[in-house]
């Protein structure tokens, strides 16, 4: 018997950071219409870049969660959890489940976030390759390590975020990780080469070995189906019963494909994130948007981003005219106890930017600068005053005055001009600084809404 279509005024696929943020701007702007979520993931929206702290058994799903249990009911929100939307039919407004189900929209949002790129390698379907980038992905690791016990020895191929900060989770675990990384340095895209050299060094100390300058060129096994070791690119073997494929993530595009919404890399955005067709709206890893450093649409995929495109999406699907300032790179991490924040251009194509840096006790900290603009910031060891310099960065101020200061041992908010610190901290400019102001300084970078 076929099955009814649903309705929806507001179609949302995807229930991760950005259609999450999406349904709520909606929601404050028209709080009956229906809303409803495609998710083909089965839990409540969470944080996914706690996967790995899940994996390393420092936190429940429970404490994932990105919202309290009731959001949906709350905010009068209909999900379909654990369904895959198959189809898309623009003209008939129409989205097809792999169930069979239908739902017709006024307006959808696509925030289908990023799809793991796995090398065709010979081995890669063997049992014990994982890849890593959904809870489910982290619980499938978590049983085969329980099945294995500690002994396992585990290759990540891959030293980008996502590869550095599964093998810090398999190492809390007490199992061997070796990274294999292609580049000459790890997280090469998101640190300059003295943040690299800090964090190798770092992982080095806690036992993880790395190999950099190649990949895994098979996977082995001489048990029936199972993961014994792999060769790299120059045919050298490592003995292994795990095999992490972090390489990337590329944009989920499947559903867009073939509907006349135009897609480069990710989908094309405009400014109130509404894509090719007016009445689709996109936003998150998905999505090419506005970069403010670069000042050109890109691949951010980042939390924040996400969240931000999400609201932005909500707001004009809700009828609300808003529009993306635009976002950058940022990322702050801490793996194996060094704090490290990097925003916008870390690695300078020419000479015609501005490298300041300053290395004191194992604290490293470099700025771009671009014609008095910050568009680039490197922290290590010392991360507390980086949202100060990535505040600058975003708003485009000017820091010829005092661009030294900005890598400074004692920076902070009190070193840039009176003017601008106290524009920072909402005072009028009455020359009288009371100094316990000088301790209320935005926190460090958060990464999430
Ligand atoms: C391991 C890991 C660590 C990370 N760490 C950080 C970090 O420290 N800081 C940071 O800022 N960012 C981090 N990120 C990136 C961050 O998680 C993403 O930028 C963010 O989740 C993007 O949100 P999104 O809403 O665009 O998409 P996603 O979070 O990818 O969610 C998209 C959702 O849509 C679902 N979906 C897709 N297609 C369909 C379909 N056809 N039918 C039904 N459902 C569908 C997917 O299953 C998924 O649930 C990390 C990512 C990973 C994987």
């Amino acid at each position: 018997m076929a099955k009814s279509v649903v309705k929806a005024k507001y179609l949302i696929i995807g229930n991760s950071a950005g259609g999450i943020a999406a349904a709520e701007a909606i929601r404050e702007m028209d709080k009956a219409g229906e809303i409803t979520i495609i998710s083909d993931e089965p839990y409540p929206a969470y944080s996914r870049p706690l996967i790995s702290e899940y994996l390393a058994k420092r936190c429940p799903l429970e404490k994932m969660l990105f919202r309290p249990a009731d959001f949906y009911e709350k905010n009068n929100i209909r999900t379909f959890l654990d369904k895959k939307a198959q189809h898309l039919d623009i003209d008939k407004h129409i989205v097809e489940l792999e169930s069979g189900e239908k739902i017709r929209w006024e307006r959808l949002l696509l925030a289908t976030g990023g799809l793991p790129i796995v090398p065709e390698i010979e081995g890669i379907g063997l049992k014990g390759v994982f890849t890593f980038t959904k809870l489910d992905d982290a619980k499938a690791i978590d049983e085969f390590l329980s099945h294995y016990g500690i002994k396992v020895r585990a290759i990540v191929i891959g030293g980008g975020l996502i590869g550095v900060g599964v093998t810090e989770a398999l190492v809390k675990r007490g199992i061997e990780a070796t990274i294999v990384e292609m580049k000459e340095r790890i997280l090469n895209t998101i640190l300059d080469e003295e943040g690299s050299t800090l964090e190798e060094k770092t992982l080095t100390e806690a036992g993880v070995e790395i190999i950099t300058g190649h990949t895994v060129g098979k996977i082995g096994s001489y048990l029936p189906g199972e993961v014994t070791g792999v060769n790299l690119d120059d045919t050298r073997p490592i003995p292994c019963e795990l095999v992490i494929v972090a390489i990337g993530v590329r944009p989920r595009l499947d559903l867009a494909i073939g509907t006349g919404i135009k897609v480069n890399r990710g989908i094309v955005v405009d400014h109130r994130m509404a894509t090719s067709n007016p009445e689709v709206f996109a936003c998150g890893d998905v999505v090419e948007a506005h970069d403010f450093i670069y000042g050109e649409n890109r691949l951010t995929p980042i939390w924040p981003n996400a969240y931000m495109e999400g609201r932005v999406a909500g707001f004009n699907m809700a009828g609300v005219p808003t529009e993306y300032f635009g976002g950058t790179a940022l990322n702050s991490l801490k793996y194996f106890g060094l704090a490290v924040a990097s925003a916008g251009m870390v690695n300078p194509p020419d000479d015609s930017y501005e490298v300041i840096s300053n290395r004191y006790d194992h604290m490293y900290k470099k700025v771009v600068l671009k014609d008095g603009l910050v568009v680039g910031m490197v922290f290590a060891g010392d991360i507390e005053k980086s949202g100060v310099v990535f505040s600058l960065m975003k708003d485009r101020v000017e820091v010829e005055r005092f661009k030294q200061a900005l890598v400074a041992e004692d920076f902070s908010l009190a070193s840039l001009p009176e003017e601008m610190w106290r524009a920072r901290l909402g005072m009028p400019n009455s020359g009288f600084l009371p100094p316990t102001i000088l301790r209320e300084e935005p926190e460090e970078l958060v990464l999430g809404e």
